[in-house]
This record gives C-alpha cells, structure tokens and sequence, in this order.
C-alpha cells in the first residue's frame, strides 16, 4: 500500500502552496518520491516515434536540455495508474491519425496536453528558483499568472482524482489536420507557458490548446474551427495557432474552479467553475498591430516580413480566408506559377 503520507483519491494536492515543485515528491499527489521515480515530459513512445532523446530545446533562461532531461517526479503509483495509461491510450490514437485523435474525448487530450505543459513549466519555475538564474520573463513573480497556473492545476487534478467537470471543459482543444504532401515536419511543438498555450504535431495532425478558458476561445473560434476543418497547408495551420496565442494572450479572465464536496458513496467529485468577468470584459481588445506579432512569430518559417504581414493594417495577411472572408484554398506557399492571387 502507499505511504501514510499519500493523499486519499479524493483529496486535491496543491504545489502551488508552498511551491514545491522539487524532486522530492510526486507532482500529482505529493507523496514522498527517490529519484528513480519520474516520468518523461515527453513520453517515451513519442521521443521514440519522432527521435527527440536528444533533440534540443531551449528554456526562457536561455538553457538548453533535451527532451529526455525533462523529466518529472512521479510516484510509481500515479506512474502506474494514471500516467501510464493515459500515455498507451493517446499513443493507440495517434497511431491511427488525425480522425482517431479528434475522436478521443476532449479531457482526454487536455490531461494529456496538461501533463506536459506542466511539465515544462515546471522545469522552468524550477531553473527560476535556483540562485543563480537570470529569467528573461520570470514566470513566478506573476500574482495573475500564478494564479492562472493554479487554476489549471486544480482541474489538471482529474488525472488522478476522479473529477467531472459540470457543463465545461476547461480548456478550448483544437485538432486541426495538415495536408500531407506540404508538409515536411514530422514532430514539432511549442507553447506560450504565461498564456497557457500549447501546441504539439503529431505527423500530419496538429493539437493546439489553451488550457485554461474554459473553452472560451474554441467558442471565439468557432468558425474559423470549422472553416479550418480541411486538410491545411503547413502556413495556413501556423496562422490558426497564431490566432490561438494571441486570444490566449488577450483572455481576460481566469476562471474560479470549486469541487463540490462528495456525496456517501459517490466514485467521482463534481467539479463547477465561475469565470468573474463583472470587473471587466473577457477579452482585451482585439489589436491587429499585436496579433501582427504573433503571425511574424508563428510563420518565421517561412521568412514573411512584418511590412507585408501589415500592408493592410485593418486586415493584417491571411492564409486561411480570402479578402471577401471566403475561406482560401491554399495547395502551395510561396504560390509559384499562380500569378499574385490574392
Ligand atoms: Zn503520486
């Protein structure tokens, strides 16, 4: 059995209180770990299917590590009983495609997102304390952010407690799929960790998330999502993510989470939420200018210079729709031997 000082299955841990974010114990349940008991941010299947062990990524303070240094301590219970089969499950899906990851259910995907968002996120908050750090954008000295991350945890929890969230879903999850033949990246990922957002490629099926609005922005989006549900090309996938990020930065609002107190003989915790948005408004307002930003981040790819990102300052470059808000058909980028269809 586990240790007297594990927490019962329906008892919410918090790092936050305290911040203990160390080696020392389980991120999900707090129980005393050695230090052979992690898991990998990235699981093994997939540094394994995209050969990422020791493939660099690059933190806020500029460091380097690969993904197999990232790692957190896990409890072989969690391990075993929760992580474990989380993994083996998106693994089957993302084995099968784009059609059998949009049809896992969406607290499936978030937990799995959620895993390692919080995994990197911790890294950093981790690399932040030590003495020596110099943060570019210290995470941690954040009241709002840290709150935000919070938030997050507290239903990132339905990992291991078993939570239902009343009427909600507390991320916004969108499964966009890349045309193939465009396409030359088998595996990429990035987030946005202030904001909440992330965004991982799966061969030609590209998850992007904020998790953390409740599902505000997918409803923002709704259309876009649904123009967007076609295969894409690879500029026209970066421009929806880019949209994705600069709502998440813009989102007003973090939600109140409260789990509601069992009832004798209940097997999982209901969990209700209240977003307080009498102080002001959900989004900030809209800037193109800013939003311009973000395009020029998501397509450095493909070189395209903010003055042509911005020749039209009240409709800054898109890809996914015409001038007319038709949606675009895009087969190749640059558009050779099309003339300057526009
Ligand atoms: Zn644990």
């Amino acid at each position: 059995m586990s240790a007297s000082s594990a927490l019962d299955d329906f008892t919410f841990y918090d790092p936050f209180d305290g911040m203990r974010f160390g080696p020392e114990q389980c991120f999900l349940c707090g129980t005393p770990t050695t230090p052979a008991d992690f898991v990998p941010v990235f699981a093994n299947w997939l540094m394994s299917r995209y050969n990422l062990h020791s493939r660099q990524i690059k933190l806020l303070d500029l460091s380097i590590v690969t993904y197999q240094d990232l790692r957190i301590p896990c409890c072989p219970r969690c391990r075993t009983k929760h992580v474990e089969p989380l993994e083996t499950q998106v693994e089957a899906a993302a084995g099968k495609g784009v059609e059998a990851l949009r049809s896992l259910d969406d607290k499936t995907l978030y937990l799995w997102l959620g895993k390692m968002f919080y995994g990197v996120l911790v890294k950093e908050l981790l690399n932040e304390l030590e003495p020596l750090a110099v943060p570019q954008y210290p995470l941690a000295e954040n009241a709002r952010m840290l709150r935000r991350f919070q938030a997050f945890f507290q239903c990132f929890q339905a990992l291991r407690v078993p939570v239902e969230f009343e009427d909600f879903t507390p991320a916004s999850i969108f499964v966009l799929e890349v045309d193939a033949t465009q396409d030359d990246m088998p595996f990429e990922y990035d987030d946005d960790l202030s904001t909440l957002a992330f965004s991982i490629k799966l061969d030609n099926a590209v998850i992007t998330a904020c998790l953390v609005d409740n599902g505000i922005i997918q409803q923002a989006m709704r259309r876009v999502y649904q123009d967007a549900n076609r295969p894409l090309h690879p500029v026209q996938v970066a421009e929806f993510k880019a949209r994705v990020y600069y709502a998440a930065y813009i989102l007003n609002v973090v939600p109140d989470y409260f789990p509601r107190s069992r009832k004798p003989g209940a097997t999982h915790i209901e969990m209700d939420t209240l977003i307080d948005d009498i102080t002001g408004d959900i989004f900030n307002p809209w800037e193109n200018a800013a939003y311009g930003q973000s395009l020029l981040e998501m397509w450095k790819r493909w070189n395209i210079p903010l003055a042509e990102i911005m020749q039209d300052p009240e409709q800054p470059l898109s890809f996914l729709y015409e001038a007319d808000g038709e949606p675009r058909q895009l087969t190749r980028y640059p558009e050779e031997n099309q003339g300057n269809k526009k």
